[in-house]
């Protein structure tokens, strides 16, 4: 592809593109284990798709399958679709569990600074309650 294609280029097209780079010309790719659908019924063997560490480390728990050749061709892959059924629900509450489990620490952290607060404040009344009563006997001698 020339620079002016790559800039012509839709940004998701550009996006596209270099996860096809990267499948087929680095390490970050590998040959599928067997080969998807199209690729398959194309007779296709060199079937590339994200090593698992590639995959793991920038997508999340259930993308990333699709091959190079699919991914260029803009359709759906066969090894993409296998990891799209029951997991997405599973993935949404886990994430929300995370979620929930950082916000009980933060209501924690904040609850523990609201007590000391209120034991200061209460510890600051009292004294102020002393004195002004001093202050009060003062006044009626
Ligand atoms: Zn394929
Ligand atoms: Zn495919």
């Amino acid at each position: 592809m020339s620079e002016v294609d790559w800039a012509g280029a839709g940004e998701s097209r550009q996006k596209i593109m270099s996860h096809v780079g990267r499948i087929h010309e680095t390490d970050d790719g590998q040959l599928a284990e067997s080969a998807c659908d199209f690729c398959e019924e194309h007779g296709l063997e060199d079937c590339s798709v994200y090593t698992p560490a590639t995959r793991a480390s920038f997508f999340s728990s259930n993308e990333g399958y699709g091959c190079g050749r699919c991914r260029k061709l803009g359709q759906a892959c066969s090894l993409q679709q296998q990891h799209q059924h029951a997991p997405k629900r599973r993935k949404t509450v886990a994430s929300l569990e995370a979620i929930i489990d950082q916000q009980d620490m933060v209501i924690a952290r904040l609850k523990r600074r609201l007590a000391s607060a209120r034991a200061q404040l209460q510890q600051q009344q009292h004294q102020q309650e002393e004195e002004s009563e001093f202050e009060g006997f003062g006044d009626y001698e």
